[in-house]
């Protein structure tokens, strides 16, 4: 069975403090895009599990989270499986490619085995392989809390261009967490506000509150990700921000061809840049 391990972005993301346990509560307006890894699931008669991870700098064992998710979901089977990805979304970009990855694998193989689990029942599956994996499995537009596993269905992005960019370098996310903790007073986005903007359909109003409190605390890396939003505005994005702990970083556009021509000027700079849409069809029920 082939499916699409589509990305996300959070369009918004909000670190509100840590739990007793140590993890920290996240507050994000997240939203599926309409590309991502090709995923290749075949059952296995002989329990045996491997993966093609589709780039030879990713796990091809047990580490990686398409295997972790096909072995959690064919315990106590018998059956193993033979995954294969072939990679585009970019790795370490906050566009959560691996948990895309374990979310595709879980429903490929819950209509390869017939087992018929609900959406939800596999979003629980999948929080034990990750906390964006839930988000993954569901899709749309969703409001994710807790450790990004709570969700709750949200209206629709409106339709719209969205190019996303990648810069060469990455960002340790435990790294992050760090700083925001260190840090006193803190900008926080206007979650509340996206929320009734996406309710009433406005692209515009959701847009101009796209905001990533990680980027507060990227350090000497901050004019990178800044340079990088300022051109995607200058080329007509209504919002940009950095998704997830980055370091992509995102425009969304009113306009196709202001998206395109930005999508066209960017590439020449940015090996990763990528030019999509909301993925449609979101907005399931949670
Ligand atoms: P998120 O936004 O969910 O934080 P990310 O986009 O920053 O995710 P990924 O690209 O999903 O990061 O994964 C980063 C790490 O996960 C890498 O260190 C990689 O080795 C590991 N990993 C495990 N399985 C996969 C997979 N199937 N695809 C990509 N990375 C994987």
């Amino acid at each position: 069975m082939i499916v699409t391990a589509h990305a996300k972005l959070n369009l918004s993301l909000d670190v509100l403090g840590q739990t007793g346990d140590g993890y920290h509560q996240l507050r994000s307006v997240m939203q599926t895009v309409a590309f991502g890894d090709t995923v290749e699931v075949d059952l296995t008669e002989d329990g045996s599990f491997s993966i093609d991870p589709g780039q030879r700098y990713l796990p091809a064992d047990g580490r990686n989270l398409a295997v972790k998710a096909a072995k959690l979901f064919l315990e106590g089977t018998g059956l193993g499986a033979a995954i294969s990805v072939e990679k585009r979304t970019p790795v370490c970009a906050g566009m959560g490619g691996g948990s895309a990855d374990a979310a595709a694998v879980l429903r490929a193989l819950n209509d390869l085995t017939g087992r018929g689990l609900s959406l939800e029942q596999l979003a629980a599956l999948g929080a034990q392989v990750g906390s964006d994996v839930p988000f993954c499995v569901m899709e749309g537009t969703a409001l994710a809390e807790g450790r990004g596993e709570k969700l709750t269905a949200l209206s629709p992005l409106p339709d719209c261009a969205i190019v996303v960019c990648k810069p060469a370098f990455s960002i340790s996310t435990p790294e992050l967490f760090a700083k925001i903790d260190r840090r006193r007073s803190r900008l926080h986005p206007d979650t509340a506000g996206m929320l009734s903007a996406l309710e009433a359909g406005d692209l515009a109003g959701v847009a101009r509150r796209c905001y990533n409190v990680f980027e507060d605390v990227l350090g000497r890396r901050r004019g990178d990700v800044t340079a990088l939003r300022s051109a995607l505005a200058e080329r007509g994005a209504l919002g940009t921000a950095m998704t997830g702990s980055g370091s992509a970083v995102f425009g969304l556009f009113a306009s196709e061809s202001d998206a395109k021509d930005a999508w066209q000027a960017l590439s020449a700079q940015y090996e990763e840049c990528f030019l999509t849409r909301p993925l449609p069809g979101g907005g399931q029920p949670m």
